[in-house]
């Protein structure tokens, strides 16, 4: 199934239009808390950004996303999300959003194509894994390149897969591929880990695991999927083909935040601060999905954390009505 196109909405052109939910982002996060709040009657707004549905629409197929016994394609599950949420009246535009002041509510948000004021903001803005930037790479996307081994590692029972990178999450990965993989193939352009010494020691051990050290992974090659990469001794300038059957890319994951500096809180990597009510340094502002969330990274995390999210902001604009009664 195709990404709805024709229910997006027509763009505000120019005009200052005021919200009381404006989410930024269309991922299973935005888009599960736009239908929290729709269902709350709050008429809220979604701005899609670059990639409708997010991260989960690149994938052919998810199987770990509850209710689907047989798996469901990524695309098809985000455009299920949208149906169901402009069923209870949420809006959703293609467009982004280029800056923001929260400085003073409603916080003022300027797009591409206008400009909102919102009682009330939830960002959802999601992650970009790092990618390779190889030949090949975005090609085999969801058919033999992954940067997730919870959600693809199923895929690979019994066979060969090569896991580019050297540090924690890398190494974590790696070993939990050793559930389905037949064998894991660590590239490493350095010739040592970055790694804790637990880590490396446990993937050290592990009969499935080898390494290539000093190395790059320049292209992948296949047909309808991942047969083989080409890499690079970068010492000796050697290269050479190694077939695989799979390659996991985990060099890092950079959160979509650099619009909020300055204005809410981050960790050193620029994932926004939340407590337990994903409120933001900032009240009225909520953060739900990878762009908080540095752990978990999952379609039913995300979502879940939007719904949170939005339940916190239809009780945040239940007692500013309260509030503005008695005033
Ligand atoms: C190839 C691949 C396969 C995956 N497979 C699975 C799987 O099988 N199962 C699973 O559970 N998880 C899977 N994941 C992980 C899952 O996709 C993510 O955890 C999930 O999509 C995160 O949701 P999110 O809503 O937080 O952010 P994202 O999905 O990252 O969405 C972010 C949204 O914010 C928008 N945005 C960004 N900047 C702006 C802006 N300035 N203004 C407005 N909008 C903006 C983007 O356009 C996008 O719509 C996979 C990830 C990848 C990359």
């Amino acid at each position: 199934m195709d990404f709805n196109f024709t229910n997006l909405s027509a763009k505000p052109s120019g005009e200052t239009r005021h919200v009381k939910v404006l989410i930024l982002g269309s991922g299973p996060a935005g888009l599960a808390a736009a239908l929290y709040a729709a269902r709350a009657d709050l008429a809220p707004v979604v701005l899609t950004g670059m990639s409708l549905g997010g991260q989960v629409s690149l994938t052919h197929m998810v199987e770990n996303y509850p209710g689907f016994p047989s798996g469901v394609g990524g695309q098809e599950l985000v455009d299920l999300f949208q149906k169901q949420a402009e069923r209870f009246g949420a809006r959703v535009e293609f467009d982004t959003a280029s800056e923001v002041d929260l400085s003073r509510r409603p916080y003022r948000v300027s797009t591409y194509n206008g400009e909102y004021l919102a009682d009330t903001l939830i960002i959802t803005t999601g992650a970009t894994p790092i990618h390779l930037n190889i030949p090949g790479e975005t090609e085999f996307t969801g058919r033999g390149v992954s940067y997730c081994a919870t959600c693809d590692g199923w895929f690979f029972k019994d066979k060969d897969v090569v896991v580019v990178g050297g540090g924690d999450s890398a190494l974590e990965e790696a070993l939990f591929l050793t559930r389905y993989a037949k064998s894991i193939t660590i590239v490493h352009r350095r010739d040592s880990l970055r790694a804790g010494a637990i880590l490396q020691k446990r993937a050290i051990e592990e009969p499935k695991i080898k390494f290539i050290w000093d190395t790059v992974v320049t292209k992948v090659a296949g047909d309808e999927a991942v047969r083989s990469l080409w890499i690079k001794n970068i010492k000796t300038g050697a290269e050479q083909e190694l077939p695989t059957d799979g390659l996991f890319i985990f060099i890092g994951h950079h959160p979509n935040t650099e619009l909020f500096a300055g204005q809410l809180e981050m960790d050193g990597r620029g994932y926004l601060r939340t407590d337990v009510t994903m409120h933001t340094s900032v009240p009225g502002v909520f953060v739900a999905g990878e762009a908080g969330d540095p752990h978990y990274r999952q379609v039913i995390t995300s979502a879940g954390m939007g719904a949170a999210a939005a339940m916190q902001a239809i009780r945040f604009i239940e007692e500013l009505e309260a509030e503005e009664a008695h005033a």
